[in-house]
């Protein structure tokens, strides 16, 4: 019988809930040593472990079917897959920060600096859309340290309770999206994986109303 591959977070912030929401929906998993990959005991499932950020090419190219990410990290990627489902956990949203000390207004404060972000795409769309010209500086970690470096005037981060800014010496001025980790899929499913997939929908909508 054909099976439908999912690809989760290897480790990381969706890892435990991503297992968790298999649970819930009473697909048992084991988890081997290698942690590569795995196949569920008791549906149609085979588990691939992956970095977030390659999860959404892999999607695309079919190396999995379905898959487990951040919406962040999905439209900052902009491939060619589908959203069917929010996920309820992994929620976050994408912030510009500045240092504390300085004072800000209005969104034209940011003109001219230079910022510091993971998300150079969502960040471009976000200060084309603003008519604000700003210098992206691609880094892909750390980013909240940039300012303090000197490497950029002001950030764009993923935060969720802002003590990581705090700790930084930052503070939050503009939110440029609200994420949530969510099911996306290949645009290309065959007959049977649709099935299988639209079997996992049918448990996750029913673990989500529960918690309702
Ligand atoms: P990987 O090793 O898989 O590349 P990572 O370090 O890029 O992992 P994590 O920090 O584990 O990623 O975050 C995974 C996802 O968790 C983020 O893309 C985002 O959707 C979500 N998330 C929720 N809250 C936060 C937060 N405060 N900071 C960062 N990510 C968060
Ligand atoms: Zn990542």
């Amino acid at each position: 019988m054909d099976k439908l591959k999912i690809a989760i977070q290897k480790s990381g912030r969706l890892y435990d809930d991503s297992i968790k929401l298999l649970k819930d929906c009473s697909i048992e998993v084991n988890i081997g040593i290698d942690k590569l990959k795995t196949t569920a005991l008791n549906f149609p499932l085979e588990i691939l472990f992956l970095r977030d950020d390659d999860i959404p090419q892999y999607l695309e190219d079919g190396v999995a079917d379905i898959g487990i990410v951040g919406k962040n990290v999905l439209l900052e990627k902009r491939k060619k897959i589908k959203i069917k489902e929010t996920l309820g956990f992994g929620k976050c949203r994408l912030a510009i920060a500045i240092p504390k000390s300085l004072v800000y207004k209005e969104i034209n404060d940011l003109n001219g600096k230079r910022i510091a972000t993971s998300y150079p795409f969502l960040v471009r769309e976000f200060f084309e859309k603003k008519y604000i010209k700003a210098e992206i500086h691609e880094i892909s970690g750390a980013v909240e340290i940039a300012p303090g470096i000197g490497l950029a005037d002001c950030i764009c981060d993923l935060v969720s309770s802002g003590s990581t800014l705090f700790m930084n010496g930052l503070k939050e001025v503009e939110t440029i999206l609200q994420s949530e980790a969510v099911l996306a899929s290949n645009l290309h499913l065959r007959e049977e994986q649709n099935i299988i997939m639209k079997k996992l929908l049918f448990r996750i909508r029913s673990v989500k109303k529960a918690k309702n």
